[in-house]
């Protein structure tokens, strides 16, 4: 049984999903073995397509079968689940609590084939086709009603969470707006509500002027150290064209964040020695109305602009950032900016080299 709880002294949600570790013996098992546990057989490597569930997509070779190998990115279901599709999503009360049970859906984007490569190892092409998965299971899961966001992620490293070292990404889709999500779109309706002016275009103006936390960019892209960063090198990769929604972009405008992206994973990884890191996408919610919140969504193409962040997981969150919930940062961004700048400037990419094999979406 998975739902989502309701902490009203914290005024947040916790998802409970007893199906991923149950026993106080798991957590340990998992600390211990994992890495080694992996070097025996590897899921996500071509050929052990049948030890994960069922292909949901994937980017494959014309006459490959699902679920054989010809894949050239794959999304697969959780096998442990945060969350899962079949579940209904209802909400109840128990005494004061607020329960929503567990709808939603949590899959795996397998990048690539290749066991020991990095997403910032992949041809540029490469890491459209990946960009192009991440829209494409958006979409779908955008027509579930159910559903109220959906969530792209990726752990590089077990340091960031990830439990296999094969390159991936995940995405879970809940059955409500995750908190940190919900207080973006707030804070840029109500900066458009005064304004009549998107909060992010307006950072990206401000700080092409000042110039002195960017770490790369172009006429299309800029890649910021933000002012307020929680984390050392902390990178958010910030859009030029105003856009809501991710899953709204072309072929081509994800082949652009494709390049930017790899030279800034590349600069990552040159500066700090391929770093753990988090790499989230935030987007639009699905545009739904919802009974009693009829022009919620009203202003959102206007007033949010998607975006990457990018966290390298080089401290720890201790007592003091879990206690009081304020992060201490011991590199200040215009230092971070600084290092960053210098190793992400001077990355250049092909677009398509000549061995990248051809592929179909389905
Ligand atoms: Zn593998
Ligand atoms: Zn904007
Ligand atoms: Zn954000």
């Amino acid at each position: 049984m998975r739902e989502l709880r309701f902490d009203p002294l914290r005024n947040r949600w916790v998802i409970v999903s007893p199906e991923r570790a149950r026993r106080p013996s798991d957590y340990l098992i998992e600390k211990r073995s994992q890495p080694a546990r992996e070097a025996v057989a590897c899921p996500f490597c071509r050929g052990h397509e049948a030890r994960t569930p069922p292909e949901i997509y994937a980017i494959r070779d014309e006459n490959s079968a699902p679920n054989t190998p010809g894949w050239r990115i794959r999304v697969v279901p959780n096998k442990f689940p945060a969350l899962r599709i079949e579940d209904e999503a209802i909400r109840f009360g128990v005494g004061i609590f607020d329960v929503v049970s567990g709808a939603g859906a949590h899959e795996v984007i397998i990048e690539t084939p290749e066991h020991h490569l990095t997403l910032a190892d992949l041809p540029v092409e490469w890491i459209k086709d990946v960009l192009m998965t991440y829209r494409e299971r958006i979409r779908d899961l955008h027509r579930d009603e159910r559903l109220r966001y959906v969530l792209v992620f990726k752990n590089h490293h077990l340091a960031a969470g990830a439990s296999l070292t094969h390159t991936h990404s995940q995405l879970i889709a809940t059955p409500l707006v995750p908190p940190t999500i919900k207080e973006e779109l707030r804070v840029c309706r109500q900066h458009y509500q005064s304004k009549e002016r998107c909060l992010i275009c307006d950072l990206i103006r401000q700080e092409r002027r000042l110039a002195e936390r960017i770490i790369y960019e172009d006429e299309n892209f800029l890649v910021w150290a933000p002012f307020a960063s929680s984390f050392p090198f902390e990178m958010w990769l910030l859009p030029e064209e105003h856009r809501h929604d991710f899953s709204s972009l072309s072929d081509a405008h994800l082949m652009a964040v494709a390049r930017v992206l790899k030279i800034t994973l590349l600069g990552l990884k040159e500066l700090l020695d391929d770093p753990p890191y988090n790499l989230v996408l935030h987007t639009a919610p699905p545009p739904f109305k919802r009974p009693g919140h009829t022009d919620y969504w009203s202003s959102i193409a206007y007033d949010y602009h998607w975006h990457f962040e990018i966290i390298p997981r080089l401290t720890r969150i201790a007592g003091f950032e879990w206690g009081a919930g304020l992060f201490i940062n011991p590199t200040p961004p215009e230092a971070a900016a600084e290092y960053l700048r210098q190793k992400v400037q001077h990355q250049t990419v092909a677009d398509a080299p000549a061995d990248m094999p051809s592929g179909k979406a389905g």
